[in-house]
């Protein structure tokens, strides 16, 4: 298990100022990494770390020559324009290098003057997705997503009896997945009208978001050869903000009896930032299941798993309409939840995915599935908070929503904050609804 170092200090401050004031999502603490260059260039893309409002470019650092060691090694993959051989390192270098990061980054540290050249701020940045993503898997990891959910699909039987014993998933799509910023079209799609018997091509009118975290799969594992749910953390690079746009009434009518297809692999919006599991540390809490509850088959339960298998991630759904961009009005709260009700773990999921002997690559993007918390209003999508599209969602500017319109941008934030450890953050992970295009 995960242990803290001095990495996790909370008095630790950096000699970027920016890194040190409470509140940005940056803090020396942190150190995520993506993928960027100065916008509108034709620079090579390449791995950068966050720190206050600015980016340590790797490639920069790879040059000065700053870092030796393990660490130097993980700064020169870091300078690739995917993060893949940096995640294939591995766990202990991952973990050394965070260690030098924060060595060098310190108030007082000697590197400063050879760093401090290597920083570009965030704000003259365009990023990439981070890594070259093999394989995408999204699981359906909250309990109350699933039953409020399947009450949609199946009001006689909302949670079916494979669900409190198999973390369930099913195979995405890696091509659709863009990096915050990301715009798309409305997807067309069959659909069958209520008391219909003939489905039409026609624009999804039930598009939905989906809160979820995403992992990154660091080093990978042979095919054939499972990976243990005590060695599951070890094989996670870190935790993204990822949002899986689905298309409801595309789901409704394709869904039976192989799952979602077309309704999700339109698009799906990941941050810019991979923050480390190393970094989260700080923010693990045990893992509970009601005791009524079947509980984990031995493969899928651990000591460590039990004690803090858990990660309390704020999570938050903001919305911006079209109307309030024009009146210059910031995005609006939806929904505010946390990672730590999951009914599954990260541990598990590694654990349950790799169990058949499925091999797991490095740059590997697993989802999380709709993070909804225990009541209605920490739900995670809107056919959840507006139970179908019966109760639609009135906006601080009167507007309403049931589902999705043209122009509406969704920012899905993330925070860990707890007494005695420092604030950290995602940063931000925003997608646009552009108009459907035309039936041909
Ligand atoms: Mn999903």
């Amino acid at each position: 298990m995960m242990q803290l170092n001095e990495t996790h200090d909370p008095a630790l401050r950096s000699w970027l100022a920016s890194a040190n004031t409470g509140s940005t999502d940056f803090p020396i603490q942190n150190l995520p990494v993506g993928v960027f260059r100065r916008a509108g260039s034709n620079e090579p893309f390449r791995g950068g770390v966050a720190l206050g409002d600015q980016i340590l470019d790797l490639a920069a650092a790879a040059r000065a020559d700053v870092f030796q060691g393990l660490a130097g090694q993980a700064t020169q993959a870091g300078a690739d324009s995917t993060l893949n051989a940096l995640m294939a390192l591995g766990h202990s270098v991952w973990s050394a290098w965070r260690l030098a990061l924060s060595r060098a980054l310190r108030e007082g540290a000697d590197a400063e003057a050879a760093l401090k050249p290597c920083l570009v701020p965030q704000q003259d940045a365009e990023f990439a997705v981070p890594a070259r993503i093999g394989d995408y898997t999204d699981f359906y990891t909250s309990v109350h997503h699933a039953t409020n959910i399947g009450r949609q699909f199946r009001p006689d039987n909302p949670l079916l009896p494979n669900y409190k014993w198999v973390p369930i998933g099913y195979h995405g799509r890696a091509s659709s997945i863009g990096v915050s910023g990301q715009q798309f079209h409305r997807p067309l799609g069959q659909t069958l009208a209520p008391g219909s018997s003939t489905p039409v091509l026609a624009p999804s009118k039930r598009l939905d978001i989906e809160l979820e975290l995403g992992v990154f799969i660091g080093s990978g594992n042979a095919l054939g050869e499972p990976i243990a749910i005590t060695e599951a953390e070890d094989h996670v690079f870190g935790l993204c903000l990822l949002n899986d746009w689905s298309a409801r009434d595309l789901q409704a009518w394709e869904y039976q009896p192989l799952g979602p297809f077309l309704a999700k692999n339109f698009a799906t919006t990941i941050s810019p930032w991979i923050v480390t599991l190393e970094a989260l540390a700080p923010f693990k809490v045990a893992f509970e299941r009601p005791q009524d509850d079947p509980q984990p088959l031995p493969y899928l339960d651990s000591a460590a798993n039990r004690d803090a298998g858990a990660y309390d991630v704020q999570l938050e759904v903001l919305i911006q309409t079209p109307q309030m961009r024009q009146a210059g009005q910031p995005a609006q709260s939806l929904v505010q939840t946390s990672y730590r009700h999951a009914y599954w773990t990260l541990a598990q999921l590694v654990a349950h995915h790799t169990v058949n002997g499925c091999n797991l690559q490095p740059g590997d993007l697993l989802g999380t599935g709709t993070l909804s918390g225990p009541t209605l209003d920490q739900a995670g999508a809107l056919i959840e908070l507006t139970e179908g599209g019966k109760r639609p969602l009135t906006l601080a500017n009167g507007e309403t929503r049931s589902y999705l319109e043209d122009g509406d941008t969704v920012l899905l934030r993330g925070r860990c904050a707890r007494a005695g450890a420092a604030r950290i953050g995602f940063g931000e992970c925003a997608g646009t609804v552009l108009p459907a295009r035309p039936v041909r």
